[in-house]
């Protein structure tokens, strides 16, 4: 879409809104000017003014950037009235209200907070932005799980995660960084030394800022592609490396089924580990195809019953809304098949299409935003009425519909590595390939620093620094 912008250069904030209102339009900004086609958001005299030419008529949207008293307040009114205005106007067009109204950011809690703590509800919440009230009640309650957790962390507590970036397939939504580990076995032993060196050198780092780990995460990838020989080496060097004696969970993605063993559990238990992941996504056997995970929905059962017979974890389990080939029903049936495992939590998460996954080039193999709507209501209602609470909420760009992952537990099972992390309520030290560490400041401001992104870098970038 052509844009133009008059009186400020608030870019990012327009941006953000034209990806949430028109999710297949990408901006354009003609020396020229907008006059006929495209939109003209204009700041001045405290107030935003949105001009949208589209299919031949004009809609106008307005927004008032009022009510700052410091320069940090008026940066803030003046993006949202950008945003505002030029959302009014996209809906006065009959673009579809999306369900987040006009917010555009990732963590929609953060808001949510300021509002309590400003002693505004969630009801202001919604009106200001023109968020449904049923998710202004949803962020409500993850925020105040959020604002417990944080009441439960003393100064100094931090968590710790490790990237395994191996996994035995690679996934068609997957944008992440993990290998194929057919592909990359060779890299697995020397990945493994350069990562202890890693963890040996956070652990003095730890001990010299006299930080406490509370929450230990072990993700990727998939940390159980390693052999049990390796995950025992692993779980002893962080054992030996940091003091864990303070550590409230211990928590390891076993996410695909096909690489959960006894054994390997057997080790994790020896180790202390409480929580494990384990992530069907879809119970589908033709989605789970059709997404290149190569493991059926019987597998998905059978580790389950493996974890459950290894002993005492909280079992977390994943699901995506919006799967290719998926339906509603399809999705209803996947609940059922889960709700049915019993786990301590599930995650729903919406499918973004991030640019470097496959399905990135097929869209047209997708469910339409609507019925991915109904997927994300089925679930919350499903897991409230099964009993689960949602504790953890985010959204992502380029999601399907402009959704949410929510992170949904039984009462006093939620993790709280999880949201440590999403809310960056403490500093989350991370180590391995693709890790970015965050640095939480006392001033709720955040340093990150990450790590080479793929393991052959990695490895390089750890034998220069001596490790
Ligand atoms: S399991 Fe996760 S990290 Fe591994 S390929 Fe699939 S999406 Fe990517």
């Amino acid at each position: 879409m052509r844009l133009q912008l008059i009186g400020h250069d608030y870019k990012y904030a327009a941006e953000q809104m034209l990806l949430t209102l028109f999710p297949r339009e990408r901006p354009v900004y003609p020396p020229e000017g907008v006059a006929d086609d495209g939109a003209r958001i204009a700041l001045e005299g405290g107030e935003a003014v949105c001009t949208l030419f589209r299919n031949g008529r004009t809609y106008t949207g307005r927004a008032p950037a009022d009510g700052w008293r410091t320069q940090r307040e008026r940066v803030r009114a003046e993006q949202r009235a950008v945003k505002l205005s030029f959302y009014r106007a996209a809906l006065a067009s009959g673009a579809p209200k999306p369900v987040w109204g006009a917010l555009t950011g990732v963590k929609p809690g953060k808001l949510m907070a300021r509002y309590l703590s400003e002693g505004k509800t969630a009801a202001d919440f919604a009106a200001d932005f023109d968020v449904d009230p049923d998710r202004a009640a949803l962020c409500e309650a993850t925020t105040r799980a959020a604002l417990a957790a944080k009441a439960s962390l003393a100064a100094g507590d931090i968590g710790l995660y490790v990237g395994i970036p191996f996994c035995p397939t690679r996934c068609a939504y997957c944008s992440f960084i993990s290998s194929d580990v057919r592909a990359s076995e060779k890299l697995v032993a020397p990945y493994l030394k350069a990562l202890l060196g890693e963890i040996r050198a956070a652990g003095e780092e730890v001990r010299r800022a006299g930080q406490r780990p509370v929450a230990l995460y072990l993700g990727g990838g998939t940390p159980t592609t390693l052999t049990a020989e390796q995950l025992d080496t692993l779980c002893a060097a962080l054992a030996e490396a940091f003091d864990l004696a303070a550590l409230r969970e211990y928590t390891v993605e076993a996410g695909r089924p096909d690489t959960i063993t006894a054994e390997k559990l057997a080790v994790l238990k020896k180790h202390g580990v409480g929580r494990v992941s384990v992530n069907p996504q879809t119970m589908s056997d033709a989605v789970l195809a059709a997404i290149g995970r190569r493991h059926t929905a019987q597998q998905v059962a059978d580790a389950l019953a493996l974890v459950r017979a290894a002993g005492n974890f909280a079992v977390n389990m994943d699901l995506i809304a919006g799967l290719p080939g998926d339906t509603p029903e399809g999705f209803a049936d996947t609940l059922e098949k889960v709700l049915a495992l019993a786990p301590e939590n599930v995650t729903v998460h919406t499918l973004a299409i991030k640019n470097g996954s496959f399905l990135a080039s097929r869209p047209e193999a997708l469910p339409g935003a609507e019925d991915v709507g109904r997927m994300v209501s089925l679930a919350g209602r499903r897991l409230a009425g099964a009993g689960y609470r949602p504790y953890y909420l985010y959204r992502q760009k380029y999601m399907s519909g402009g959704f949410e992952n929510v992170g949904w537990a039984r009462p006093g099972t939620g993790s709280l590595y999880n949201i440590i992390m999403m809310e960056e309520l403490a500093t989350v030290l991370a180590m391995g390939a693709g890790g970015s560490t965050k640095y939480a400041g006392p001033d709720g401001s955040v340093r990150r620093r990450t790590n080479p992104k793929y393991p052959k870098e990695y490895i390089e970038r750890m034998r220069e620094n001596g490790i």
